[in-house]
């Protein structure tokens, strides 16, 4: 029953009516206290530091943290002093694929720098026991068509991901002038060699004539600033620098045999905890998971890939199943769900939410703004009571069912698809260690304090994320020079500015790929990336066929398309949704109040279909518009 004397009851009540009653069915639940309960749950997670709450481990007393596990010490090499056509900052799979399909281009002088020992980003650093993607790896594993390769698992596992890194790197020439285990420290565009200067931590100082950033987004480890973490004894790691040498196993043999006598602590229940907790209930002595926010689990269906699973034979195959996905996530309707699996479902689950076509249909007249918003609240609702129905069919113990029951809205946090992580929870030595929404509260020599009690534990891993919502120069650690000493931070200084999300005035032969601002918020962050290095293996191929120099957006067409973004209605939209939202890094930890503090803000209305269509279409028109030529 709504309460007619509540405001949000009445704002609920103000919508409905026969019509609108007809499309969402009876409730079989009070929207208005449920709401209420999900401002509650908001409220208690707020944290007056945002973002600052947090301690990085690039650099100062946590630096430990971020080293790389998977090399050798001692690595040295000659300094380089050469000329490549392409450098491109980052070997994950945005920078494998601007690779591959330059080469594909016929650019073939192409370097890759990278931190790491090797290729693969992400799935290089993130080895931890039971990693996977949570996007179907026929769409998300690139260049599937062109290898040959068919994945193993509906889910690709890590070592896979890192194995078709290899392939790629392989296959596509991009070892041979590749350099790991190298830090970029400056980029610096010389005008009068219509050159970029690249430095290194290596003493190197290489030239080219193009420069691309495929730097990721989300690749800084960091850990809570919680009281006494530094005075912690015990043994203690970030996920995504997993120590095997203390677990034992290893990315390819999960069997951690090292933590059979070991009460271990987990904090976080993200998206990497999700994977990571069911490896470790497995084989630890006692596990004790730190929870500050419930994750929403929902099915995965993981399962081995018979060789019918999916129809490779067909030339484009690939590429019809991403945009069938992605169809799909933007409520166009599809005759076939290629995927189907718990992002398809669920999302046809909420359609209404995002299709107000759908709605107008039903309603046979446009709905009105506050239609939509109750429409797509109860449809949201119910997607979340499934979810929370799920905790209760599959954890035993009826208080721990209810404490991981999460209380926002799905698209708050990052979805999480899981068919262990629930039924982890009903092993004995497995403890979930609820902290009210608080956090943990400190450390100390031997264990972690929540509500005043000590859980004495041997080993601490940090599923506690990474940095977020940074800008370009935390992220890369190098600040990139345009012409006459312009610093790229110094021109965004007052937010981004691109045209496409690629490129930018003043920065002649500099392309961007990844998921910065400007561009879209892909659920497959691999297909926005093929697209996008596409893009950038055009531009550059047809720099070469023109015989230019140097190429770069007009102020006019960055202005024009900065302005697209930043009217975009959808930009307002997120702005209104996050601000409800439970806090976490898609809304600036609770504090994002513009577009630009979201880290899916200040993108690209239309979408990702039409973004990609929009970038084809540049293409397809073949004179290079709002580009200045030299
Ligand atoms: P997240 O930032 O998503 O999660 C960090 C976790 O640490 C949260 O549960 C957070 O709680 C918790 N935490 C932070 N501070 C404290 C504290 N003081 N006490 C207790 N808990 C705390 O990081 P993840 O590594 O899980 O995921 C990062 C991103 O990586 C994902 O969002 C996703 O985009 C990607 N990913 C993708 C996967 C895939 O399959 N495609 C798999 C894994 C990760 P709170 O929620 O309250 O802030």
């Amino acid at each position: 029953m709504l309460d007619q004397d509540d405001g949000e009851g009445c704002r609920m009540n103000a919508v409905r009516g026969r019509e609108i009653d007809t499309v969402i069915g009876n409730l079989e639940f009070d929207p208005v206290a449920l709401k209420r309960k999900y401002e509650q749950e908001r409220d208690k997670r707020i944290v007056p530091e945002g973002h600052d709450q947090y301690v990085p481990t690039i650099e100062g007393r946590f630096a430990d943290y971020g080293k790389d596990p998977w090399v050798s010490p001692g690595f040295s090499r000659a300094a380089l002093n050469d000329h490549t056509e392409v450098i491109v900052a980052g070997g994950g799979f945005g920078g494998l694929l601007v690779g591959a399909r330059l080469r594909e281009a016929g650019v073939t002088d192409v370097r890759i720098i990278d931190e790491a020992g090797d290729f693969g980003g992400t799935w290089y650093w993130n080895r931890y026991p039971g990693a996977m993607c949570d996007i179907e790896a026929h769409i998300y594993m690139p260049l599937l068509e062109e290898l040959n390769h068919a994945p193993r698992h509906r889910y690709a596992y890590a070592p896979e991901m890192l194995e078709l890194s290899r392939k790629i790197g392989e296959r596509y020439g991009l070892y041979d002038k590749a350099c790991f285990q190298t830090v970029i420290t400056e980029a610096r565009w010389l005008e009068d060699q219509k050159q970029w200067l690249i430095e290194t931590d290596r003493g190197d100082r290489m030239t080219a004539n193009h420069f691309v950033l495929a730097c990721g987004r989300q690749s800084l480890p960091k850990l809570p600033g919680i009281a006494g973490i530094g005075d912690f004894e015990g043994h203690a790691f970030h996920s995504s620098r997993w120590d095997y040498a203390y677990t034992g196993g290893s990315a390819d043999d999960a069997r951690l045999t090292g933590l059979r006598d070991k009460r271990v602590a987990v904090i976080g229940t993200g998206a990497t905890a999700v994977q990571i907790v069911p490896e470790v209930a497995k084989w630890a002595r006692e596990l004790f998971v730190f929870q500050r926010t419930p994750s929403a689990v929902y099915i995965r269906g993981q399962r081995e890939t018979p060789p019918d699973y999916a129809d490779m034979s067909k030339p484009g195959w690939q590429k019809e199943r991403r945009e069938n996905f992605q169809k799909i996530l933007g409520a166009k309707p599809q005759d076939v769900d290629y995927v189907a699996d718990g992002w398809t479902e669920l999302t046809v689950r909420m359609k209404p939410v995002l299709s107000s076509r759908e709605l107008a249909a039903r309603l046979n007249r446009k709905p009105t703004p506050e239609e939509h918003e109750f429409v797509a609240e109860i449809s949201d609702y119910r997607v979340m009571n499934a979810i929370r129905t799920r905790v209760e069919e599959i954890v035993k113990d009826p208080s721990t069912a209810e404490a991981l029951k999460p209380w926002y809205r799905w698209l708050c946090k990052r979805p999480c698809f899981h068919d262990d992580y629930l039924d982890a929870f009903n092993r004995p030595s497995v403890h979930l260690v609820d902290t009210g929404g608080r956090g943990v509260e400190q450390f100390t020599r031997h264990g972690i304090v929540v509500d005043g009690h000590e859980y004495k534990v041997d080993c601490a891993i940090f599923a506690t994320g990474f940095e977020a919502g940074i800008s370009y120069v935390r992220l890369t650690g190098f600040d990139v020079v345009g012409r006459e000493g312009r610093r790229l931070s110094e021109h965004w200084r007052n937010g981004v500015r691109t045209l496409h999300g690629i490129t930018t005035d003043n920065f002649p032969n500099l392309l961007l790929v990844g998921g910065n601002q400007h561009s879209v918020a892909a659920v497959n962050a691999v297909h926005l990336l093929d697209e996008q290095a596409t893009h950038v293996a055009y531009i550059i191929q047809q720099a070469g066929e023109r015989r230019l120099q140097a190429i770069e957006p007009t102020t006019e067409a960055v202005d024009a398309y900065t302005e697209i973004i930043r009217s975009a209605p959808a930009n307002k939209v997120l702005v209104n949704f996050y601000s409800s939202c439970t806090p976490g890094y898609y809304n600036g930890e609770g504090k994002g109040a513009k577009s630009e503090d979201l880290f899916f803000g200040n993108r690209y209305g239309g979408g990702a279909m039409a973004f990609y269509q929009m970038l084809a279409d540049w293409r397809r028109e073949n004179n290079l518009e709002g580009m200045a030529l030299r």
